[in-house]
C-alpha cells in the first residue's frame, strides 16, 4: 500500500523539509491558481512593473484583494495543516518552505521561524520602499472611502501586500533560509503545488540532487514526477489524515 511507503519514508527520516503550494489550502477554501475553479480561470495576475508603473493597476490589485480577503481572513487550517503541525511537534520537519500567502500553517501552530514564507504573506502590507509596515484594516477603510491606492505615511513609497508577484524579486533571506533547509534534509516533500512557478521549483531539484529522498503528494501530474521516489496523487487532507491519525 502507498501509505505504508509513505510512512515508511517518513519514519526513517530524521531531518524532513515540508514544501506547500496552493493545493494544500484549497480544503480550508481559497482557490488555487491552475485548478479548473482556480484564481486563474478568472483574472490573470498582475505583474510586478505594472502594479508600480500604473495606479489603475494598483486599482485593480487592492479590490481583487479586497475581494479575495473575504474568503482568506474566514480561513482555518484544514487538516493537511494540522497533521504538518503534529508531526513538526514530534520533531523530525526542520522547516515549512511555503509558496502560500495565507498564514494558515502558523495558524496551524507551528512556529513562525520554521515556516519559510517564498512569496511573502498577504495577511499584512508593506511600504516598497522603507518596508514600514501596514494593517489592512487601515487601508481598506481608506481605499472605500477614496477609492485611491494606498502610500506610506512615513516616506510617500507605494504600499503593496508583503507578498512577492511575478516579475518582483524573491526575498534575500527566505531564499537563503530554504537553501540551507533543503541542502540538510534527508526527506523533502512536495505537498499541493504544480511545480510550475520557478525558482520556487528549484528547491525539489536541489534537494534529490543533494541525496534526499523526495516525495510529492498532488491530486494530478507535475512536472517532477519523474524526479520521485515516491508520487502519491490523491487528496492531501485525507490521505495525511489516514497516514498519521
Ligand atoms: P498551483 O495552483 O499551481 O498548484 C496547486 C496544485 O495543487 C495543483 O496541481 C492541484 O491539482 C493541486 N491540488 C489542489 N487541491 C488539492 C487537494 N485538495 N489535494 C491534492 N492536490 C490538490 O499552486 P502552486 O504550485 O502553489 O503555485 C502557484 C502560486 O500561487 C504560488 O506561488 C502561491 O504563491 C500562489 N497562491 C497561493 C495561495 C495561498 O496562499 N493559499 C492560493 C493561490 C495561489
Ligand atoms: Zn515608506
Amino acid at each position: 500500500m502507498i501509505i505504508d511507503s509513505f510512512k515508511e519514508i517518513v519514519d526513517e527520516s530524521s531531518n524532513i523539509v515540508i514544501f506547500t503550494g496552493a493545493g494544500i489550502s484549497t480544503e480550508s477554501g481559497i482557490p488555487d491558481f491552475r485548478s479548473p475553479t482556480g484564481i486563474w480561470s478568472k483574472n490573470q495576475p498582475i505583474e510586478f512593473q505594472d502594479f508600480l508603473s500604473s495606479e489603475e493597476m494598483r486599482v485593480e490589485f487592492w479590490k481583487r484583494k479586497f475581494a479575495i480577503d473575504v474568503t482568506i481572513s474566514q480561513a482555518k487550517p484544514n487538516s493537511g495543516h494540522m497533521v504538518i503541525a503534529k508531526l513538526s511537534k514530534s520533531g523530525s520537519i526542520s522547516n515549512v518552505i511555503t509558496q502560500n500567502i495565507d498564514n494558515l500553517h502558523q495558524d496551524s501552530g507551528i512556529p513562525s521561524n520554521k515556516v519559510i514564507e517564498l512569496h511573502g504573506n498577504t495577511t499584512y502590507a508593506k511600504c516598497l520602499d522603507c518596508n514600514f509596515r501596514v494593517e489592512l484594516e487601515t487601508i481598506k477603510k481608506n481605499f472605500e472611502d477614496t477609492k485611491k491606492p494606498p502610500l506610506c505615511s512615513k516616506c510617500g513609497g507605494i504600499i503593496k501586500t508583503a507578498t512577492i508577484s511575478f516579475g518582483q524579486s524573491m526575498p534575500e533571506d527566505e531564499m537563503r533560509r530554504a537553501q540551507e533547509a533543503t541542502l540538510s534534509c534527508d526527506l523533502f516533500i512536495v505537498i499541493g503545488s504544480s511545480l510550475k512557478v520557478y525558482p520556487a521549483a528549484n528547491f525539489p531539484i536541489l534537494a534529490k540532487k543533494n541525496k534526499s529522498k523526495l516525495v510529492i503528494l498532488n491530486r494530478e501530474k507535475t512536472d517532477l514526477d519523474t524526479y520521485a521516489d515516491l508520487v502519491i496523487h490523491d487528496e492531501i487532507g485525507s490521505f495525511l489524515l489516514n497516514s498519521f491519525r
